[in-house]
């Protein structure tokens, strides 16, 4: 049995929407739902990406893992324990298990520092060995990441955009953490920097055991490195499976929706389109039942009454939608009145 090393239970973080009232005092008149009840699991070793639009509460998520974001309610357990009930001592230590990779490399890097000043940092901070050990390792990492030791003294500048996310990636292991949580690493980069960020990132993996909490809007991408994936879309975990599964028997519309937008680089291929109509709603006042309702094209009234909870469907296979959950039958009736045919149980990566 896998073991969970991390579990978000019902996690939701709102932002407060202040307005001045008569000149002076600040109300709080009404928040941003950014994230709004995401519950998972995070298996020892494993790569679990976790994808959704811009704006969605992937990154949100994320930070609130390495505490980052102060979550309104729920919670996250590491091994066990709430990190958010951690005393000081326990945090300093949770700092060293769990650390993230930012989407822009540039930024997090100080112009003073060297890199090799940069990634013994956190060694420094964490109080881990001498200067000439902490030089070691830094080194021995650069190596590890595939960076000459000879460019130690050199400065972010000097760096190219796939260079400075390898000084992170170096950065983030520099404590020995156990879960990584990886903010959209390769967005930024050129296609073929990004397959060898990737494929560094599966070495790394299985060199030092590391567990992946990968955030990423690009489905290519996930499919290469991940083992399950988590689609988020306004601020709740609408689908959650095994890859292989996810991709061969995806549920949920949204997920539908955003795997029939990968491209396939086959011009005599063709597949079922799924075009998604109107906006995201916002997340100030999102909607009361399903949050996918407005852009769904199998909505019902149910969908609009009552929000899905996440089910197994089977084989760990977890979605939000009344289609497949405990209120099929109702949502059957609802659909066989408005004349709605229920999607495709297939792949629509398959030609059709
Ligand atoms: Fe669409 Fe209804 Fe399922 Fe939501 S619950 S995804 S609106 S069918």
């Amino acid at each position: 049995m896998r073991e969970v090393i991390l579990s978000v239970k019902d996690l939701k973080i709102h932002y407060p929407i202040k307005m001045k009232v008569k000149g002076k005092v600040w109300s709080q008149r009404n928040c941003v739902k950014a994230v709004d009840g995401i519950s998972f699991d995070v298996y020892k070793g494993e790569t679990l990406g976790i994808v959704g639009e811009s704006g969605c509460g992937k990154s949100t998520s994320g930070r609130a893992v390495v505490r980052l974001e102060r979550p309104t309610s729920g919670q996250i357990l590491y091994k066990g324990e709430d990190i958010w009930r951690y005393s000081k001592e326990q945090l300093f230590q949770y700092r060293k298990k769990a650390q993230m990779i930012f989407q822009d490399a540039y930024s997090t890097l100080d112009p003073r520092f060297t890199i090799g000043r940069s990634i013994c940092e956190p060694m420094v901070v964490h109080r881990m060995g001498t200067g000439d050990e902490n030089e070691k390792r830094a080194r021995q990492l650069m190596r590890d990441v595939g960076l000459p030791e000879d460019y130690y003294g050199r400065y972010p500048h000097e760096f190219s955009g796939g260079q400075r996310q390898r000084i992170g990636v170096a950065r983030a292991l520099a404590l020995n953490p156990e879960i990584l949580v990886c903010d959209e690493p390769v967005s930024a980069l050129d296609v073929s920097v990004q397959a060898q960020i990737l494929n560094l990132m599966k070495e790394l993996q299985e060199k030092f055991g590391l567990t992946y909490i990968f955030i990423s809007h690009n489905l290519s991408v996930v499919k290469h490195l991940c083992d399950r994936i988590g689609v988020i879309y306004l601020g709740n975990m609408v689908e959650l499976s095994e890859k292989g599964e996810l991709f061969e028997n995806m549920l949920h519309p949204y997920t539908r929706a955003l795997i029939s937008a990968i491209p396939i680089p086959d011009p005599a291929f063709k597949r079922e389109k799924v075009i998604l109509e109107g906006d995201v709603p916002t997340p100030i006042d999102p909607p009361r039942g399903c949050p996918f309702a407005t852009r769904c094209r199998y909505a019902a009234e149910l969908c609009s009454d009552k929000r899905p909870a996440l089910e197994d469907v089977g084989e760990g296979h977890y979605v939000a939608c009344h289609i497949y959950g405990s209120e099929k039958k109702e949502m059957a009736k609802q659909m066989e009145a408005k004349k709605i045919l229920p999607p495709k149980r297939e792949s629509l990566l398959k030609e059709v």
